[in-house]
């Protein structure tokens, strides 16, 4: 049966056969079976690349051979165009080695014209692995991202900590100057010499409240859910003689925390396991409650039967860049420690040499778990993929609220100035909402404002400026905008509320 599993929706077919007989025939095998859609058909090069442009079907059911055009060119177009969508060869004269040869070629299936009775189940199950495929690289992909922010906050962390010992002097040593020396000379010196620590140190703070503010959103995670994207992923690198043990004792357990964060922590406890165990064994995820001090907690239980680890090396565990693999980079388990104390949780280990290695986790349960309905779906990240405009001439603070603002889901533009933010709006069109800075360069972010207003923009302005400064005094500001303004030394979590604010989303 097609429909067994879950239900494919209705389907969009394109049959790449010059007989309208032979479509047909198959259309009415497909609806019979109980799977739903629309089909296109056509015959020819020109006609399927013009579809493909405008169209993405979910499944391709072609012919071998067609006056002027063949089954392999539709394949190869295809492929080219949407690589992910599944092909199936209908055939009336299918020997075994052209089947092997499409399956070469990179077709999903093939199907003998007059024995079709296996066509729905093989769309279905297609369609099917197609999806399961996607999904897996998004899910890789949403890591990929989580993994690079995650890095870029490591280092800026570390940064800022060292440039803030090194500008320590800056600060100190200009009132030591002042104070021994009369030369008006000297003093100014001294004075530019503060200026310039000061600033430093003001981008070293606002670089650490980035890191700190620019924290993923936070929502329910379903347990269950989540290990099953972990398992996912894990098939993939999975060494045969490793066998994997997934177990959620109760399916309505979750917690609250960034899922792609949490999912980071599991696989990385999971990557370090069969690492151990280079001559295979039982990797076992185990997720169950368990009593804590103050009250029921979720534990989380990781365990293998590889190497194990002395106590030496269990010791220096969470130590930023301690390995004891070639290409290791030590990075891991900080991650892991940085992740689930984030999240109120704490990470534990046993271990002996020889005998594997077991790390628990204990988080706080969710507190609605289990009352709520649903909630299987993360979700959605604040900024749900609205436009925002953010035109600013410093470049690190550009790139850092770039980052930032992009984090929660918002879709960026970035402007270094004025003409170039003039540049967008031509090309691309509105925002939903502008952020600029006040001391902008080639137009003042008041001309900015009223450029967009006479262009059309009714949206809202958020206005950066420096504490105190007062540059942008309200009889700037265009009368169909309205303006928030933003003190500067600039807080993350400030700007995300305010632009949720003036979305109306907050
Ligand atoms: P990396 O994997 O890059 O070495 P990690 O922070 O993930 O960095 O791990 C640090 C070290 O801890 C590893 O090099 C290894 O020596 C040890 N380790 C971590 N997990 C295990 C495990 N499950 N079994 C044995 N040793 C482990
Ligand atoms: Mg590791």
């Amino acid at each position: 049966m097609p429909n067994k599993g879950t239900p494919l929706g209705p389907l969009r077919i394109l049959l790449v056969e010059d007989s309208a007989e032979d479509a047909e025939l198959l259309c009415d095998q497909m609806l019979e079976a109980g799977l739903e859609g629309s089909f296109e058909r056509l015959d020819s090069e020109a006609e399927m690349r013009a579809l493909l442009a405008r169209w993405t079907p979910d499944i391709v059911l072609s012919d071998l051979s067609m006056p002027g055009f063949s089954g392999y060119q539709a394949l190869r177009i295809l492929r080219e165009l949407h690589p992910q969508v599944p092909f199936i060869f209908v055939s009336g004269t299918m020997g075994e080695e052209t089947a092997v040869q499409a399956l070469h070629e990179g077709a999903n299936d093939y199907i003998i014209k007059h024995q079709p009775a296996r066509l729905p189940s093989a769309v279905a199950r297609a369609i099917r692995e197609a999806r399961r495929e996607m999904e897996r690289l998004r899910v890789e992909d949403e890591l990929m991202r989580a993994q690079r922010l995650e890095s870029l906050a490591l280092l800026a962390a570390g940064l800022s900590h060292d440039l803030r010992n090194i500008l320590q002097p800056l600060l100190i040593v200009p009132d030591l100057i002042r104070d021994r020396s009369d030369d008006p000379k000297v003093v100014r010196l001294a004075d530019v010499i503060a200026e310039c620590g000061r600033r430093g140190h003001e981008m070293v703070e606002s670089m650490l409240s980035f890191v700190r503010g620019s924290r993923l959103p936070s929502e329910r995670i379903v347990l269950q859910r989540l290990f099953q994207a972990v398992g996912m992923l894990l098939k993939s690198s999975l060494p045969g003689n490793v066998d994997l043990h997934l177990e959620v004792r109760d399916d309505r357990m979750a917690v609250e925390g960034n899922y792609t964060e949490l999912q980071q922590v599991l696989l990385n406890l999971a990557l370090n396991a069969i690492q151990a165990m280079p001559d295979g064994g039982r990797l076992s995820l185990l997720a169950e409650r368990a009593a804590g001090a103050d009250g029921e907690r979720l534990r989380i239980r990781v365990q293998d039967e590889g190497v194990g680890m002395d106590e030496a090396t269990v010791k220096r565990l969470f130590s930023p860049f301690f390995t004891t693999k070639a290409g290791g980079t030590g990075l891991g388990l900080v991650s892991c420690k940085r992740i689930v104390e984030s999240l109120d949780g704490s990470i534990a280990v046993s271990s002996r040499p020889g005998e594997g290695t077991r790390f628990d986790l204990l988080l706080p349960l969710h507190a609605a778990a289990g009352e709520r309905k649903d909630g299987a779906m993360p979700a959605t990240p604040a900024g749900r993929g609205r436009r925002i405009l953010v035109v600013d001439d410093e470049a690190t603070r550009l790139s850092l609220l770039g980052n930032a603002l992009a984090s929660q889901g918002y879709r960026l533009r970035l402007a270094a100035d004025g003409a170039a933010a003039m540049r967008h709006l031509q090309e691309a069109g509105m925002p939903d909402v502008v952020l600029v800075d006040s001391g902008i360069p080639l137009l003042s972010a008041g001309q900015l404002l009223t450029e967009m207003q006479d262009m059309g923009y009714r949206g809202p302005a958020i206005v950066l400026e420096e504490n105190g400064d007062e540059a942008f005094a309200d009889g700037l500001a265009p009368s169909g905008i309205s303006v928030h303004v933003l003190p500067r030394p600039l807080e993350m979590q400030r700007v995300f509320r305010a632009v949720a604010d003036a979305l109306g989303t907050g």
